[in-house]
C-alpha cells in the first residue's frame, strides 16, 4: 500500500530543537515506511491520497507504562481518595481475583481503544495479574486484542514471588508465584512473541511488579541476568512515593536507586515508572547509566504522589518517556490527556519552587520548564528510545509510518495563534482524520473500524457490576 499525505498545515516530528517542526507539507509512504517528507509532492498513479488540509501530523504516541486490566476499575469509590499504599489494597488488589477471561479481555479492549483514539500506536503494558494456577493466559489475550487494533504491543511480564502477608492466609489471587515458574514463563513468552527488530510489533520485557518488594534481592539480580541473556529489557515501578525511600532504608539500608544499582537493575536497557521521589545522588546515578523513566503525571497527581522533576532528569542524561499508568488511578488514560498534563504539571512544579527575591529567589515562575515540542518528543521519540524501538517515534525518511493526522477544524482550537499545538495544548479528545501504524490504516475519519461504542459501553457497565459482586463475595469468603 502506498500513501501520499498532502497539504498538511503542520508536521511535528518528535525531534528536538529546530527539527521539532518540519517545513514539509507532504509525507509519502511505501511498504509501511516514510520515503519522502517534502513540500508540494505530486501523486503517483498507485497512491492513496490523504488530504491533510487544516490538519497537524504528529508521530503516533508511545505509551511506556500501563495496566490495562484496570480499565474497568476507574473511579472505584473505596480507593478514590486514598494515596498509593491504601489505594493498592482498596482497588487493584481487592479486585484482581474478580477478573475472569471475559472481563480481562474487555478491560484490555477498552484501554487499548481509548489509547488508539488519542493517537497512540505503541503500548507497553505492565501486566501483573499472575497467581499460581491462573485460569487464563493474560498475555495471549493482550497480544490478541492489540493485534486486532493494529497496535504495537510490549508485554512487561510482572508479578512477584513475595507477598507481605502469610501465603496460606491469602486468597488464591494474591498468592505469589514460584521463581522458577516466573522465569520459565518469561522464556516461553520470549520464544513465542519476542521480536528483536527495531520496528517490532511484539516484545517481552522482564518486569517484576516492584523492584523493592516483588522478589528477594538475589532473585532480583537473577531477573536482570536472565533478561540480558534473553536480550530483553527490564521495567518496574520505583520511587512513586516517599514510602519507597522509607522501605528501602528499613529493609536494605540504602536508597531505592542504590538498591537497584546493587542488583544490576540500572542502565540503558532499564526503565522505571514514576521516579517521583528521588534524592540528588539517585538522579546522578540514573543519569550516568542512562536509565529511562515512564513519567505518569496524571496517576501521580490522582494519587497525590507528587510530580517527577523531568527537567532535572533530562539534564543528567536520562531517557524520558510518558506512560498513562492504569486507569484505576487515571480516569483519563489516553495520551492526549497525559501529555497535556505533563506540559502543565512540569510548569506548575517549577513554579512551586519560586521564591521572592528578598529570600534569594531567581525566577518568577516555571513556564520555561517544558514546551509543547518537549512533551511531544517525550511521548513519541522518548518512548521509542526507552523501548529500544529505534525505527518508530519520529517522522523522518526511513522511519516506520506510525503517524496521526489530527483535524484542527475543531471548536476547541479556534482562536489558537499556533493551531499545530492544539491537540496537546488544549487537551481533551481530538478528531483524528487518519492514523497509520506501520503504514496500515487504523483510524479513518475518526472511526475505529468495526467498533460499536454503545455495545462496548453496555458491556462495560455489565462487567463493572459483576466485578463488584465478585469482589464482595471474595471479601466475605476470606
Ligand atoms: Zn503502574
Amino acid at each position: 500500500m502506498k500513501y501520499l499525505i498532502k497539504n498538511a498545515h503542520s508536521i511535528l516530528t518528535g525531534l528536538a530543537g529546530d527539527a521539532a517542526r518540519s517545513n514539509a507539507d507532504c509525507i509519502r509512504i511505501e511498504n509501511g515506511i516514510i520515503t519522502e517528507l517534502a513540500s508540494a509532492l505530486n501523486s503517483q498513479p498507485d497512491e492513496i491520497i490523504i488530504d491533510a488540509k487544516d490538519c497537524a501530523i504528529y508521530p503516533a504516541w508511545v505509551n511506556t507504562h500501563h495496566h490495562l486490566f484496570q480499565s474497568l476499575l476507574k473511579g472505584e469509590p473505596q480507593g478514590l481518595n486514598q494515596s498509593l499504599t491504601p489505594w493498592l489494597a482498596s482497588t487493584p488488589y481487592r479486585f484482581r481475583g474478580a477478573f475472569d477471561e471475559d472481563s480481562f479481555r474487555l478491560a484490555a479492549r477498552i484501554g487499548l481503544i481509548e489509547l488508539l483514539r488519542s493517537g497512540c500506536a505503541t503500548v507497553a503494558d505492565h501486566h501483573y495479574l499472575y497467581w499460581p494456577n491462573m485460569p487464563f493466559d493474560g498475555a495471549e489475550i493482550l497480544f490478541d486484542e492489540a493485534d486486532q487494533l493494529g497496535l504495537r504491543f510490549i508485554l512487561c511480564r510482572g508479578g512477584g514471588t513475595l507477598t507481605r502477608g502469610l501465603e496460606a492466609e491469602l486468597p488464591q489471587a494474591l498468592r505469589p508465584e514460584k521463581f522458577d515458574s516466573v522465569i520459565a514463563d518469561v522464556e516461553r513468552l520470549v520464544s513465542k512473541y519476542h521480536d528483536d527488530s527495531p520496528q517490532a510489533f511484539k516484545r517481552i520485557v522482564m518486569a517484576p511488579t516492584t523492584a523493592l518488594h516483588s522478589t528477594t534481592p538475589e532473585q532480583l539480580r537473577e531477573t536482570a541476568q536472565v533478561a540480558r541473556r534473553l536480550g530483553i529489557r527490564l521495567h518496574s515501578h520505583l520511587s512513586e512515593t516517599v514510602d519507597y525511600l522509607d522501605a528501602a532504608r528499613a529493609k536494605f539500608g540504602m536508597t531505592p536507586v542504590q538498591f537497584c544499582a546493587e542488583h544490576d537493575w540500572i542502565g540503558e536497557d532499564v526503565w522505571f515508572a514514576h521516579l517521583v521521589k528521588l534524592l540528588p545522588e539517585e538522579i546522578q546515578l540514573l543519569g550516568q547509566t542512562k536509565t529511562g523513566i515512564a513519567h505518569c503525571p496524571q496517576s501521580n497527581a490522582r494519587l497525590g504522589s507528587g510530580i517527577a522533576d523531568l527537567v532535572a532528569l533530562e539534564q543528567v542524561g536520562m531517557n524520558i518517556s510518558i506512560g498513562v499508568d492504569g486507569a484505576a488511578s487515571n480516569e483519563a488514560a489516553d495520551m492526549l490527556s497525559e501529555t497535556h498534563a505533563a506540559w502543565m504539571l512540569q510548569r506548575a512544579r517549577k513554579g512551586m519552587l519560586a521564591k521572592p527575591k528578598y529570600e534569594g529567589g531567581l525566577f518568577e515562575g516555571g513556564a520555561d520548564a517544558a514546551t509543547i515540542e518537549d512533551v511531544i518528543r517525550w511521548g513519541t521519540h522518548g518512548g521509542a528510545q526507552v523501548l529500544g524501538l529505534n525505527e518508530i517515534g519520529t517522522l523522518e525518511v526511513g522511519q516506520q509510518a506510525d503517524l496521526v493526522v489530527y483535524q484542527l477544524n475543531d471548536l476547541r482550537y479556534m482562536g489558537l495563534h499556533d493551531v499545530a499545538i492544539g491537540p496537546v495544548a488544549s487537551g481533551g479528545q481530538a478528531q483524528i482524520k487518519h492514523m497509520l501504524i506501520g503504514g496500515k490504516t487504523v483510524i479513518e475519519n475518526n472511526q475505529v473500524p468495526n467498533l460499536d461504542i454503545l455495545e462496548l459501553a453496555a458491556q462495560a457497565r455489565e462487567a463493572v457490576k459483576k466485578l463488584q459482586q465478585r469482589a464482595e463475595k471474595m471479601a466475605l469468603a476470606s
